[in-house]
């Protein structure tokens, strides 16, 4: 047997969950959790994260598949017996009790002699950035002071993995912000493993060092968000982590022939993925760019730092075009312009 703290802290061996009625939530998964990994389970509602969630915290159990956690099954291990805290959008903080005495809640820490936990208690708070708050209530803090005392409360139990549902669901959108750099930080400094759920890429992208990218019960693909990103396997990643063009057609080696034009690809295939930021456009382009296609501007779209452009080509597709707000060129609805890309920014696709 290995030794155990080479043994990944998750993992989930061909995991099905079929719900009474016929719902089938989670359809054949296998996944592996590092020791000390940030992992998000990312998709639209619906896709089964939750459920996936549940089924490592042993809330529900799975109509097939194996659960291994540090190389131990669970099939037979209820809930409280599983080295794994949970952590939900709604807080679930206890109203009449001070920050440390919340945090001082956990049942390991109930064992602990009371020096220890005093110690624990000031150290939880020094890690979620709290020191100084354990004698407020939960009504004295704000919404993100309190999320952080749930983490903190549940990180004093110690557990191999902390399971997150959508924590900062409620939160306003610069708070949430603040939260993806604290709880990266929290992670990265506490050193235990957390497995994320989230609907939204681009919290997943600001704290995962990889992604389980789900679509109906099922994994699409799993990576770094940089690489999912930048070379996504499918249509379904493509399109959820991001705004895409997408050409598909007959292959004819390395072009395609989609909707009217003939687009080189860097390698044969039948499906084509070019992000928007990727299209360049001008009155007319340099040297350089192997796909070129003369059209006119349609939608323009200022985003703040980036402005995004809506092009129907002449050829027949239309497509669209990310530029810096600070780009020097930036034409109007109805310019005729030229947009193309380099083929070696192309995404071919699986499927
Ligand atoms: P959301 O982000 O909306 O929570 P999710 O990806 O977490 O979505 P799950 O909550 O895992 O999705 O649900 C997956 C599927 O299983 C859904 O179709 C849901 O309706 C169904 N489901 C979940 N729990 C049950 C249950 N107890 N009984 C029957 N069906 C269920």
């Amino acid at each position: 047997m290995m030794p155990t703290e080479t043994l990944p802290d998750a993992e989930l061996r061909d995991i099905r969950k079929e719900f009474p009625g016929g719902v089938v939530a989670v359809d054949g998964v296998d996944l592996t959790v590092g020791r000390g990994e940030f992992f998000s389970l990312l998709g639209p509602s619906g896709c089964g994260k939750t459920t996936l969630l549940r089924i490592l915290a042993g809330l529900e159990r799975p109509s097939a598949g194996t659960v291994l956690i540090r190389g131990v099954a669970m099939e037979r291990v209820p809930p409280h017996r599983r080295p794994t805290n949970l952590v939900f959008q709604r807080l679930a903080l206890f109203p009449h009790l001070t920050v440390a005495k919340n945090i001082a809640f956990g049942p390991s820490l109930r064992r602990g002699g009371r020096r220890d936990v005093a110690a624990k208690v000031t150290e939880m708070l020094k890690l979620v950035d709290l020191a100084g708050y354990g004698d407020r209530y939960p009504d004295q803090l704000s919404g993100g002071q309190q999320q952080r005392v749930a983490i903190a409360r549940a990180l004093a139990n110690e557990p191999a993995l902390l399971l997150l549902d959508e924590p900062l669901s409620s939160l306003d959108l610069n708070l949430r912000i603040q939260m993806q750099a604290a709880l990266k930080r929290i992670q990265q400094d506490s050193g235990t493993t957390f497995v994320y759920v989230t609907h939204d890429q681009g919290e997943a992208f600001a704290m995962s060092d990889r992604i389980a990218v789900m679509n109906a019960g099922r994994v699409e693909q799993v990576g770094p968000p940089r690489e999912l990103y930048r070379s996504p396997r499918t249509r379904f990643t493509a399109t959820f982590l991001g705004d895409t063009n997408l050409f598909e057609g007959p292959d004819v080696g390395e072009t395609l022939e989609s909707g009217g034009i003939t687009v080189t690809l860097p390698t044969p295939g039948r499906i084509a993925s070019v992000r928007p930021e990727h299209v360049a456009i001008a009155e007319e382009l340099r040297d350089g760019y192997d796909n070129r296609f003369t059209g006119v501007v349609g939608d323009v779209v200022f985003q703040g730092s980036v402005v995004r452009y809506t092009i129907q080509l002449d050829a027949g597709p239309r497509i669209s075009s990310e530029l810096s707000a600070d780009a020097a060129f930036h034409p109007t609805p109805g310019q005729r312009v030229e947009a193309g890309w380099q083929s070696h920014v192309t995404a071919v696709l699986d499927a």
